[in-house]
């Protein structure tokens, strides 16, 4: 995987008095691997990667940290700052209606992201907020939009049959208008690949309709296609930010990078999920880590801190920095996660957390929690600190103990030992002081 390969190259550079070029080269050549692996379009990789080795070399090498940390620390800070720049809220300070049009291929999440964007508007700015469809493509899609608004309770313009998109927008502004709304949230229609028939309509709406911001909205999973789509898409019309959708499920994040690298323009939300409430700010700092395979760290570690007293915190990190983790910190491990929200809040967010928690899940979920804190209380101080003890014999004591089964504990066990391994790779990446010191 890209953080075992990341942590390869800081065994080679660990050690060493100073960034050379060499070093520098060796370790950029795995970070473009690693970037293209995680689906940044590889011209927008190359070009990137360029960049960071010039901050690179030359570089002092910082006494506090090892030279593998600190050639991450660039390219991550780099990442960040490539991500982040110019980055805004929507600029909706104009005479109403100002109008947000969204554009993008077929699927990609426009409907869902215009209907999300509404809802934001209307609840956290209190904006008069009205939604039009002007896809006329796609059977069904403005009753789609209508249905949405509804559940959003954000007003929908009348569907009209048998009406051209152009003719919408402009019964739209007029509607908004007349009816004094803020915001005018235009939804156009996808292809599933560009065409020119697309662009002219899309064009034509915005001659219209003259939007303040023109949204392009991207599947975060988009691969090598993101340097096409966005190159479209941006010379055909004057985008003022892009939308990544998907962001909830396995994509690392590689098209974020390349829409920012092509389109110049910055990333101003991620849609998170299907429900109406799953679109977030864009968070540069996490998809820069996500990017580069390390985990959410910087959330994990913002959340443990609301709810782990500080001793614990310092004791585990101190633990986890000799690569150590036993049933103890199981236990403790355990007992945060049901404090955090559960299983379903850990995913992902940790090297290794996305297999201990599938394990989980498969066990039974949130209730195999209390039954993973019996398991563990049934076990002597011994056995707890070194579970390798526990054989056959003493499992059956502790399934008898615990009111579980053999199959239960070997579970446990086999968990535990997934979780240790993490902590130990981890260690190998400089601990988790290292790894916060990094993501800074
Ligand atoms: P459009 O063709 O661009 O208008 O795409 P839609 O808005 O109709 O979305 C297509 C599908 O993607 C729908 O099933 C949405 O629920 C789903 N979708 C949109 N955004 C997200 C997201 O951020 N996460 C997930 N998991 N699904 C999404
Ligand atoms: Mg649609």
């Amino acid at each position: 995987s890209l953080s075992d390969r990341l942590g390869g190259v800081f065994d080679r550079l660990r050690g060493r008095g100073a960034l050379t070029e060499a070093d520098v080269r060796a370790a950029m050549r795995e970070v473009r691997v690693a970037l293209l692996e995680a689906d940044v379009a590889l011209p927008v990789a190359r070009e990137f990667v360029d960049k960071a080795t010039e901050a690179a070399i030359g570089q002092n090498v910082l006494r506090s940290v090892t030279p593998g940390q600190q050639v991450v620390k660039i390219v991550h800070d780099a990442l960040v700052a490539m991500l982040g720049a110019d980055a805004s809220e929507l600029l909706l300070d104009v005479t109403p209606p100002a109008v947000v049009m969204m554009v993008g291929l077929q699927g990609s999440g426009k409907t869902t992201t215009t209907a999300k964007i509404a809802k934001r508007l209307a609840t956290k700015e209190r904006k008069k907020v009205l939604m039009a469809s002007l896809d006329v493509n796609r059977p069904n899609a403005q009753e789609q939009l209508a249905t949405l608004g509804t559940q959003v309770d954000v007003s929908t313009l009348p569907i009209v049959a048998g009406q051209q998109p152009v003719d919408i927008a402009r019964r739209a502004m007029q509607a908004a208008k007349l009816q004094g709304y803020d915001v005018l949230m235009l939804d156009t229609a996808g292809r599933l690949h560009v065409d020119q028939a697309l662009m002219d309509e899309m064009r034509a709406v915005a001659d219209v309709a003259s939007p303040q911001e023109i949204l392009l909205v991207v599947d975060a999973l988009t691969g090598q296609d993101a340097v096409n789509v966005a190159e479209n898409f941006s010379t055909e019309v004057p985008l003022t930010g892009v939308v990544l959708t998907r962001m909830d499920g396995d994509a690392r994040g590689g098209a974020a990078l390349s829409m920012r690298a092509v389109t110049g323009k910055p990333i101003k939300f991620a849609g998170t999920g299907e429900k109406m409430d799953a679109l977030e700010a864009f968070h540069p700092e996490r998809v820069a880590g996500r990017i580069l395979g390390m985990g959410d760290v910087v959330s994990l570690v913002e959340r443990a801190a609301e709810s782990i007293q500080q001793e614990d915190a310092e004791r585990m990190a101190a633990k986890m920095a000799k690569g150590q983790f036993d049933m103890n910190d199981l236990r403790g491990q355990l007992a945060q996660m049901q404090r955090m929200g559960g299983l379903g809040a850990l995913a992902g967010m940790m090297p290794g957390m996305k297999k201990a928690q599938g394990a989980l899940q498969q066990a039974g979920g949130d209730k195999m929690l209390v039954h993973m804190d019996a398991m563990i209380g049934s076990m002597t101080v011994k056995e707890r600190n070194k579970p390798e003890l526990i054989n056959a014999k003493r499992k059956i004591r502790i399934a008898k103990g615990s009111g579980t089964t053999v199959q239960e504990v070997n579970k446990l066990l086999k968990m535990h030992q997934e979780m240790s391994t993490a902590m130990k790779k981890l260690k190998k990446m400089g601990g988790l002081k290292g790894m916060m010191a990094m993501l800074g």
